[in-house]
């Protein structure tokens, strides 16, 4: 193999990367405002199940949120924390999931520039999500370079930590594969298997809508029910919620299709018999949509609860929130070098 060729540089051989092979979970989010239902049901659920079974970290990605942010930075440095603390009010812990932060690891900012060499700006150009948050973000021609390149610094943060697993909504998806294609083209160059390719791992509802049901619940456009939303918040936005706008009187039939009431109490009613008796109700007619907002509002009432209590505890010591995510950055810091190394002497720089 061509790493024989550089044996006192070459700790890395395929062997023993294949011993130390373990499916591996990476994923994160952009502190670009506290975590929503979406993020609860696309992604965070998921990840407290899987932090007993897999080795997982989890990315606080600032230097994402700075990609749109760059004339707001306060906007991403004082969400840092708050989305720390909405990991652990959810069950993340940190005993079991590495959570870190992405500008204190200066391996992930080494890989990206690494990687945007084997990235054309036209690949880049084709991205949907890219293009549809270029759309709503309204640059105009000022399309921050960062944003426009995201995609790469993503394909760093899963491949330094050997993410092979990545719980994500399905917008995320051109990610992934973007991050495929940078791995497949990085092990031709070093013509063995130094990154491994990662699949997606989507949720029951890897698209959380709106209230309005107009678009994804997203911190930007600022549609969201929080995940510490108190009592009056929750009951607003339920009230506030697209029904079926043809269903005007409690007999008429309604549908259940494309309305957010019904997509939720599908995310959010553990009771599957339960939701689909009321879809059956509903089409018939003679179910009113107070009496669905009603239900569903007991029932987000209760699954945030919770949440808001052990939220409102944890965000309150601020020392232990720096100390996780401080041991955690020192850690990711040291397994990213490690892929670096391998990324680096592929490209023939490691001569020191
Ligand atoms: P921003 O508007 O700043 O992009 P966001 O609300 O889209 O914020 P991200 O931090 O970009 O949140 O996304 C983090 C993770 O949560 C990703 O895996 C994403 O797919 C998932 N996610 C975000 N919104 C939803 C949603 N509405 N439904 C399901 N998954 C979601
Ligand atoms: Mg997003």
């Amino acid at each position: 193999s061509n790493t024989s060729n550089h044996s006192n540089t070459a700790f890395f051989t395929k062997n023993t990367f294949q011993e130390s092979y373990q499916e591996k979970i990476l994923t994160g989010d952009r502190p670009t405002g506290q975590l929503h239902l979406g993020h609860f049901v696309g992604s965070l659920q998921q990840r407290v199940v899987l932090q007993e079974s897999h080795q997982q970290t989890i990315l606080i990605a600032d230097l994402q949120g700075l990609t749109d942010n760059g004339h707001n930075p306060h906007k991403v440095s004082t969400n840092i924390l708050n989305v720390l603390a909405d990991y652990l009010a959810v069950g993340i812990d940190p005993s079991k999931t590495t959570i870190s932060l992405q500008s204190a690891i200066p391996a992930l900012s080494e890989l990206t520039m690494y990687y945007s060499n084997l990235v054309s700006v036209a690949r880049l150009q084709r991205n949907p999500t890219v293009k549809n948050e270029i759309a709503t973000k309204s640059f105009g021609l000022s399309i921050p370079a960062g944003f426009l390149t995201y995609p790469i610094s993503q394909a760093a943060d899963i491949t330094a930590f050997n993410g092979t697993l990545v719980p994500v909504g399905d917008d995320q998806l051109p990610m992934i594969e973007q991050t495929n294609e940078i791995v497949r083209k990085l092990n031709r160059i070093a013509k063995e298997d130094i990154l491994l390719e990662c699949r997606p791992l989507l949720s029951h509802v890897p698209r959380l809508p709106s209230t309005d049901g107009k678009s994804k619940m997203s911190k930007s456009l600022g549609n969201c029910i929080l995940l510490d939303a108190s009592e009056k918040d929750i009951s607003q936005a339920v009230k506030s919620m697209y029904t079926d706008p043809n269903h005007l009187k409690v007999d008429d039939p309604g549908r259940v299709e494309g309305n957010v009431v019904f997509t939720y109490l599908e995310a959010f009613c553990s009771d599957v018999a339960y939701v689909e008796t009321l879809k059956s109700q509903y089409r018939r007619g003679g179910l009113g949509d107070g009496a669905i907002k009603k239900i569903l509002e007991d029932c987000l009432q209760e699954v945030i609860k919770p949440i808001r209590e052990r939220r409102h505890l944890f965000a309150s010591d601020k020392a232990q929130l720096i100390d996780i995510i401080r041991e955690g950055s020192d850690k990711s810091q040291t397994e990213a070098s490690a892929v670096l190394h391998r990324v680096k002497h592929a490209f023939g720089l490691t001569l020191f």
